[in-house]
């Protein structure tokens, strides 16, 4: 009878269909007609460039405010989301299987010559439907890859809100629910309010849009980067205060990081000559950054989001490892990561790559990888 249960609670219902369209659909119209900063995107192959439209950080708090009214006239329930979270998971996963499905179809019929439409063919079906055929694939003149990426760290926001207000309801309110809502909440935010350094990331510059970015952003994200607030909904933990001081200093310690490396990267890009804690940079060959956070290992920014990441877990004790998915997923994804950067980086920069990694010998943990 359970196992029956389970079964339809998977098949994705009419109305998770329809939250899941409601949502993409009030998305693709901010996106479009909400204004915000344009950014020029990395410079392609080509010569060309995409520009994208900033105006995450207002899309977000409009909706918010927007489903705020809508719980507020008892429209909506503030806990639909956390409700249908299996359906709601269904729907989100089936819709990333079509959209993966068309994005390989219309990739393998493109006979664009052009860097963003261009059709990457292995002829490998798996290989091309997994990573992607096209680097920017676009609809009604909505950039995909940038829509999906949004559409992915809203949905993880959302589901968070639900998830409190559930646990609101049920009177289960802790600390530790509080500690990790906040946390999270600060890193999407942050992330909208720093939209723009995401046109500089790997994923926007280098990654084909296939099923990996699609269920990335769409599935894994909102729905596992959650876990620990499903967790905390059916566990007691309790914290003191120095372990929640000790939390919180993780957390600034990791945001410092995170930021300050995205940021000074992201700043380099646009002005090599620009001061990197308050000195002049160091820059090798010309190309790359070898001051402040990029001159004390490669890819310090992995460090912070590693930290960042783990303080999203510590709320919820160490008596189980189930909330520290997210850390331990996110490890082995950076560390995969920074392999493949380095050889793209290796191959692009060539020697200059190779005395970059002589003056800076640390990969992502200083003194120690
Ligand atoms: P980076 O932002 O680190 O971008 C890598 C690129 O930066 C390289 O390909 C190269 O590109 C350039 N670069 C590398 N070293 C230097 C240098 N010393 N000087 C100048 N340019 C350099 O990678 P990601 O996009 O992977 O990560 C961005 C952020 O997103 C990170 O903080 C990461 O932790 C986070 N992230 C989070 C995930 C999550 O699930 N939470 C998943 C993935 C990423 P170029 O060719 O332009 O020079």
């Amino acid at each position: 009878m359970d196992f029956i249960y389970l079964l339809q609670t998977l098949v994705p219902s009419s109305s998770s269909v329809a939250i899941l369209f409601s949502y993409f659909l009030y998305l693709a119209i901010a996106v479009s007609l909400i204004p915000g900063k344009i950014v020029p995107g990395a410079l392609l192959s080509d010569g060309s460039r995409l520009h994208y439209r900033c105006n995450g950080l207002v899309s977000l708090l409009l909706l918010i405010a927007l489903l705020g009214f809508g719980v507020s006239i008892k429209l909506i329930s503030p806990t639909v989301v956390a409700d249908k979270g299996v359906e709601l998971l269904s729907s989100t996963f089936v819709f990333s299987l079509l959209v993966s499905s068309v994005l390989y179809i219309v990739g393998q019929k493109s006979q664009d010559h052009g860097s963003s439409l261009k059709p990457h063919v292995t002829g490998n079906f798996i290989h091309d439907w997994w990573y992607g055929i096209q680097l920017n694939p676009q609809f009604m003149g909505v950039d995909l890859k940038f829509f999906f990426v949004r559409a992915g760290m809203m949905g993880w926001l959302l589901l968070n809100l639900s998830i409190l207000a559930r646990s609101f309801q049920d009177d289960n309110m802790s600390q530790s629910m509080v500690l990790y809502q906040l946390f999270a909440a600060l890193y999407i935010l942050d992330y909208f309010f720093y939209e723009e350094y995401m046109t500089s990331t790997w994923d926007i510059i280098a990654e084909r849009l296939g099923f990996m970015l699609v269920f990335g952003d769409l599935v894994w994200i909102p729905f596992t980067f959650s876990i620990q607030g499903w967790w905390l909904l059916r566990n007691d933990v309790e914290l003191t205060k120095a372990g929640i001081i000790a939390n919180c200093l993780v957390f600034l310690i990791g945001y410092r990081v995170f930021r300050g490396a995205n940021k000074q990267k992201h700043v380099f890009k646009k002005n090599p000559k620009a001061h990197i804690w308050g000195k002049p940079p160091k820059v090798i060959g010309g190309k790359l950054l070898a001051s402040g956070y990029w001159g004390v290992a490669r890819h310090c920014n992995y460090l912070g989001d590693l930290l960042l990441a783990l303080s999203f877990s510590l709320p919820c004790g160490i008596s189980s490892v189930v909330p520290y998915f997210y850390p331990l997923y996110l490890l082995i994804l950076l560390i995969w990561r920074e392999r493949r950067d380095e050889a793209r980086c290796a191959e692009k920069y060539k020697e200059v790559w190779a005395e970059y990694c002589k003056i800076v010998p640390w990969r992502i943990l200083p003194y120690a990888y």
